[in-house]
């Protein structure tokens, strides 16, 4: 099996060296693993209050360094990504930055609205006083944006909203539905996000209704435990390899120099 979705120390909330994750990726018997650590934000005009991802001259360092292991590593591949955040009205500047740099694949996540960090457990108290129903609109007006950018290879951990196990009141079938002919439409991968699982939502992102319309819509299909340590690469993948079977998920996707293609699950 792949992870695709790995941190390193450098977005100064996560532990540990490229190395390091190899090194448990190994150990577990997966094929193949990509980093994705977050893009600097301040290369994008944003200062949150916390610190969420390298600084921009950590950057050339970061693919360096992953280049390096890409040649140390002798069975596993190894690619090279960024996770980078979408914001709507700065998506020229993304669409700049992202050619000056040698990605594998790039994931689009969002984990703010305006300057909110939904995803961060210091802020979570945010949740309180909204309208969920509307929330949940705006953020996947959001992902919708991020899709028909075009901007990205990939679409990380796409229901991330209900991390704090926040959920509308509303039937969410049909908004379902029409997420997977977006991704669809537009090209776009979606991964299986692990991480959730270890949230107080409990459960993978995407939820298992929008994961199997994707699959009809046939939406590629990454994998990734978005490990913050080590020791959290693959977690849940011997779920997640039982989940795919069932529902009759045959394939992962994978990428070199931004090109999609697939392996056997
Ligand atoms: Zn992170
Ligand atoms: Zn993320």
């Amino acid at each position: 099996m792949i992870d695709y979705h790995l941190h390193t120390k450098r977005c100064g909330h996560a532990t540990g060296l490229p190395e390091d994750y190899l090194l448990r990726a190994e150990a577990i018997g997966l094929q193949e693993i990509g980093f994705s650590d977050h893009f600097p934000l301040s290369l994008l005009g944003h200062t949150p209050k916390a610190k969420v991802t390298m600084e921009s001259e950590e950057l050339v360092d970061y693919i360096q360094d992953i280049e390096k292991l890409k040649e140390k590593a002798r069975i596993m591949k190894v690619k090279v990504g960024i996770e980078i955040d979408y914001f709507p009205e700065v998506e020229e500047k993304i669409g700049r930055l992202l050619e000056e740099y040698a990605f594998d694949y790039v994931i689009g996540s969002i984990h703010f609205i305006g300057d909110w960090d939904f995803t961060h457990p210091a802020y979570a108290e945010g949740y309180r006083n909204l309208d969920i129903d509307r929330l949940y609109v705006e953020y996947f007006e959001l992902i919708e944006k991020a899709c028909r950018s075009r901007l990205f290879d990939i679409i990380g951990h796409i229901d991330v909203i209900k991390k704090f196990g926040y959920r509308p009141g509303t039937d969410l079938g049909p908004l379902w539905l029409k997420m997977a002919c977006v991704l669809r439409e537009t090209g776009t991968c979606i991964e299986l996000n692990t991480s959730g699982r270890d949230a107080p939502v409990g459960e993978f992102y995407p939820n298992q209704p929008l994961l199997e319309a994707c699959l009809a819509e046939r939406v590629p299909l990454t994998l990734g435990s978005d490990a913050h340590s080590p020791e959290q690469v693959g977690r849940y993948f011997p779920e997640v390899k039982s989940l795919l079977s069932e529902i009759g998920c045959r394939e992962l996707a994978i990428f070199e120099n931004r090109v999609i293609s697939s392996v056997a699950l």
